[in-house]
C-alpha cells in the first residue's frame, strides 16, 4: 500500500472536494472502492448563477449514502473579477482559490474543531494529464494551511486519482454503475463554471446559447473591466478580444 492510502486509513474522516464534475465523480468511486466508507465527508462549494445547476442533488444521489454539505464563497465570479479587476487566467488563477479551495478549508478546519478530528484527508480530483503545471504538482503532501502544530491537526491534501487518463475517469465512472452529469453529453469537456475560462470557443458558443443571460452578463463584465478571456494578436501586439466581437 502507498503512503497516501496508508495514511487515508488511518485518517479519522476523509473530505472529497466534489464539483459534481467527471474527475469528482470518478475520484469518489475510486475512493469508495478502497473501503472508506463512513469516514467520507463530501463538500461542494456552490459557484452560484455560474454553475448549470444546483449541483447539491447530483452529487447525493451519485454520493453512495456520505454526508454532503454545500459551502458558499465569500463573492461570486462576477464580485471577485470586479474586485481583482481582471478575469481569471492560468497565470492568475483565483477563481479556483476564492471560489472552491477557500471555502472548502474554511469549512473542513470548522468541522475537524466540532467533532475533535484531528487526522484528515483532504481529497481533490486533480489529474497530472490535465495540465504541464498540473503534472508538476505533488499528489500527497501535507497541508501546511490546514495543519496547526499547536493543536496537533494534520491534514493530508491528496490527489487520488493523480495519474488517471480521461479514459480512465470514464471507465471509474461506468463501473461504479453511474453516469456523468447530462451536460457531458451536449459537448462539453468539464462541469464547473457555465463560462469556465480555460472553456473552448466552441463550448461558450454552446453556452452562449443555452444561457444567453448569463453571456450577456460577462460580456458586460469584460467591457466594464476593459479586461477579456481572450486576447487577439493586432499587428503583432496582443489586445483584448471581447466575448461579444467573438459571437455576436
Ligand atoms: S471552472 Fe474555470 S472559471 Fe470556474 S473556478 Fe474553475 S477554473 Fe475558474
Amino acid at each position: 500500500m502507498n503512503d497516501a492510502l496508508t495514511t487515508a486509513h488511518q485518517a479519522e474522516v476523509i473530505f472529497v472536494n466534489h464539483s459534481g464534475g467527471k474527475d469528482s465523480q470518478a475520484m469518489l468511486a475510486y475512493i469508495m472502492r478502497q473501503g472508506f466508507k463512513g469516514r467520507v465527508v463530501i463538500v461542494h462549494s456552490d459557484l452560484g448563477e455560474m454553475e448549470w445547476e444546483p449541483m447539491h442533488g447530483f452529487i447525493t444521489a451519485n454520493g453512495y449514502g456520505c454526508e454532503v454539505h454545500v459551502v458558499k464563497p465569500a463573492q461570486d465570479f462576477f464580485e471577485l473579477c470586479r474586485r481583482f479587476n481582471r478575469l481569471p487566467s492560468g497565470m492568475a488563477r483565483f477563481c479556483t482559490s476564492e471560489l472552491k479551495t477557500a471555502p472548502i478549508a474554511r469549512f473542513i478546519k470548522a468541522y475537524m474543531k466540532a467533532h475533535g478530528f484531528t487526522r484528515a484527508i483532504n481529497a481533490i480530483g486533480i489529474r497530472a494529464e490535465e495540465s504541464p503545471s498540473r503534472a508538476k504538482k505533488n499528489p500527497f503532501t501535507l497541508s501546511a494551511k490546514l495543519s496547526t502544530k499547536r493543536d496537533g491537526v494534520q491534514v493530508w491534501e491528496w490527489f487520488p486519482i493523480f495519474n488517471y487518463t480521461l479514459g480512465d475517469v470514464w471507465f471509474e465512472i461506468k463501473k461504479a454503475g453511474q453516469q456523468p452529469h447530462e451536460i457531458y453529453s451536449k459537448g462539453f469537456s468539464r462541469l464547473s463554471c457555465v463560462f469556465c475560462v480555460f472553456g473552448r470557443v466552441e463550448e461558450h458558443r454552446m453556452a452562449k446559447e443555452m444561457r444567453p443571460e448569463l453571456f450577456a452578463k460577462l460580456a458586460k463584465l469584460e467591457r466594464d473591466l476593459g479586461k477579456t478571456i481572450r486576447l487577439k494578436q493586432v499587428n503583432g501586439v496582443k489586445l483584448p478580444k471581447y466575448l461579444d466581437e467573438t459571437f455576436c
